[in-house]
């Protein structure tokens, strides 16, 4: 019987170090359908907050993982992301609760800032040690064009729900602000971040771009020479965090389903196994994953408290 598993990892992350993953939500259930997604288009763009999974499987999948696997032991964070937006699960405060019941492990969680002015949305997240909203320009309208959010968002309410969470939660904050080539990548846009960051507390201010293929053509990466250049324009806690190793390479590795089934013929994998072997992003490969599945292509299985994929047609 298929089980979705709802942790992944320990894999290595640029922000955070050795992270340990929990997706709290069905694949691309999102308030946003950000032009530069890595994982195709949004398939469910809601607002509506809900029990996606049980909140007990989930808690229940990560003490296995916990006492399982002992790499998990020396995790850098537990991070709460996966392929949609976390804070979704009406559930997430009991997890994050219960996780730092279990473990000393410091718990962050990626989110698009977008639903932190409701209230108990902001309450869910204040016992995590670590919350890393995006805000991916100052104008209403590149977060229309950019986050082309689903209806009912409204810009002004998610800078002052940034405003009013930042105020009240004691942990860490890292603001990401994601840049696209010729949409936000210029002096007024990154000024008009820094207006609205003005009631807003962050510990770091975290510059992004593009750097594996997007799910619109037209979002192209911005290049180091010009992050370097806007940075200048921010507080003395913004950094670039962008990885242009594949910019300066000049490769956008392709994602290719037949690589991903051809491995999979060979030998049952994890996630990260087919990441490290195919040299793919993780977030590469679960969009590839999800996609071989539908299709009914290939199968999932949990062996050893790990999830593994394999060919259906070895099933
Ligand atoms: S980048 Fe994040 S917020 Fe944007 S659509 Fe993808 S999962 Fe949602």
């Amino acid at each position: 019987m298929k089980k979705i598993s709802h942790i992944f990892g320990p894999v290595p992350s640029r922000r955070l170090g050795r992270s340990l993953g929990i997706d709290l939500v069905p694949f691309k259930t999102c308030s946003f359908d950000c032009v530069y997604c890595q994982l195709g288009r949004t398939t469910n763009l809601t607002v509506k907050c809900d029990n996606y999974y049980d909140p007990d499987e989930i808690l229940d999948d990560f003490k296995e993982k916990l006492k399982k696997d002992k790499s998990c032991a020396g995790a850098d964070y537990i991070t709460i992301s996966g392929s949609g937006e976390p804070t979704l699960n009406s559930s997430i405060g009991r997890i994050i609760d219960e996780i730092k019941s279990i473990t000393d492990i410091p718990v962050s969680v990626l989110t698009n800032g977008s639903m932190l002015w409701k209230n108990d949305v902001a309450d869910a997240l204040m016992n995590a040690d670590l919350v890393a909203p995006s805000l991916d320009g100052g104008t209403d309208e590149v977060f229309r064009l950019v986050n082309r959010p689903a209806e009912g968002l409204v810009f002004e309410q998610i800078i002052s729900g940034l405003e009013s969470f930042t105020g009240k939660f004691r942990g860490d904050v890292w603001l990401e602000v994601f840049l696209l080539k010729n949409i936000s990548d210029n002096e007024k846009e990154i000024e008009a971040v820094k207006r609205n960051l003005k009631g807003v507390r962050t510990d770091r201010i975290q510059l992004n771009t593009v750097a594996r293929p997007a799910c619109e053509n037209f979002a192209l990466p911005v290049t180091r020479l010009k992050m370097e250049t806007l940075l200048t324009l921010l507080p003395g806690n913004a950094e670039v965090i962008a990885d242009f190793s594949m910019q300066e390479r000049e490769v956008f590795r392709e994602a290719d389903e037949q690589e991903v089934l051809n491995l999979l013929e060979r030998r049952p994998c994890t996630k990260e196994d087919m990441s490290v072997s195919l040299g793919m992003h993780l977030n590469e490969v679960v969009k590839l994953i999800e996609v071989l599945e539908r299709s009914g292509l290939i199968m999932n299985e949990i062996k050893n408290g790990s999830s593994y994929y394999f060919s259906a047609a070895h099933g």
